[in-house]
């Protein structure tokens, strides 16, 4: 399998919302990307200007951060010319790699635009190389800017940032040297969300499992789904016996932990997040914590108990 990473630049409508595509907020002016095999040489660039046919004004903003000119943009090419040469440039077998997560939805969004089908009708696994950075050599949930990360590796930096074809050639560069075993922490583009339980997401990292589920109209409905509040041990699929139960230390996300007496002390943690159209869908992980941990997340119940009681009756 080679690995396509991609990097792209967009544009914006000029005047606020009114000068904006509600379904196309960015329109994609270029995009760059490298092509390596599973060995991490490169074996293909791509790298191309897209002639925009919605917003022919630039932003301040995009003009600001890459430096082009509308003149130079013209004499690109119609997204959809672009677009059909890229894929048949990416191959058959791949995965995609972007810096975060937006690359992937923006260009869908594009795509949609121009009625060209979606990736895939479910969420699929691409590479978040700044996630991957981040596993690799920081803490888990940070997030760092491309630059950072090519300052941290002590990658020269030959060519200046902020084009989609550089982007995705430093991008390419931080890949090549996180550590393999980071590899193993796959993200999956929701852009297609499941829309029945056959194509819901189950995956399984080194420590911990996550699950994408379809889409819901209320969060009544998600608190009434048994797998979804089911608190197996992933490790022995027996029951694991509940410790805390559910409670919600902000409203936005879910927290419990349970007990499976060969395994130990499981987290099971629901966020709800919506939809472009505001229906919702959850996103749940567990994984095997510590006792400190347990400690931790009693504290944290007791608070939301208190908060609760301290609210004012309507
Ligand atoms: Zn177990």
């Amino acid at each position: 399998m080679n690995y396509i990473v991609l990097d792209l630049e967009w544009n914006q409508g000029t005047g606020g919302k009114r000068g904006q595509l509600k379904e196309m907020p960015f329109e994609i002016i270029e995009i760059g990307a490298i092509k390596m095999d599973s060995q991490f040489n490169v074996i293909g660039e791509f790298n191309q200007i897209i002639c925009p046919s919605v917003y022919t004004n630039m932003h301040r903003v995009t003009q600001k951060l890459i430096q082009i000119e509308m003149e130079e943009l013209e004499r690109g090419r119609p997204f959809q010319e672009v677009f059909a040469e890229f894929c048949s440039w990416c191959g058959e077998d791949y995965m995609f790699c972007t810096w975060g997560p937006l690359d992937l939805i923006e260009l869908q969004r594009n795509m949609r635009y121009y009625r060209i089908p979606a990736f895939s009708d479910r969420p699929f696994p691409f590479l978040d190389v700044q996630k991957i950075f981040a596993i690799g050599f920081e803490d888990k949930t940070a997030r760092h800017t491309l630059e950072y990360a090519v300052d941290f590796l002590n990658i020269e930096k030959d060519i200046p940032f902020h084009r989609a074809f550089s982007d995705s050639y430093y991008t390419a560069k931080v890949l090549a040297k996180c550590p393999k075993e980071a590899l193993a922490y796959v993200s999956y583009d929701v852009f297609s969300l499941p829309r029945n339980k056959s194509q819901e997401v189950h995956v399984m990292f080194p420590d911990y499992v996550k699950h994408i589920s379809r889409l819901f109209k209320s969060k009544d409905s998600i608190m009434a789904d048994r797998e979804i509040m089911s608190t197996k041990c992933f490790r022995c699929q027996k029951l694991a016996k509940r410790k805390i139960k559910w409670f919600t230390p902000n409203g936005k996300h879910y927290l419990s932990v349970s007990y499976c007496p060969d395994h130990g002390y499981l987290k099971a943690k629901i966020r709800i997040k919506k939809d472009e159209n505001g229906k919702l869908y959850v996103v749940k992980t567990m994984r095997f914590i510590t006792d400190e941990e347990v400690a931790e997340i009693v504290a944290k119940r007791n608070l939301a108990k208190q908060k609760n009681m301290t609210k004012p009756a309507n």
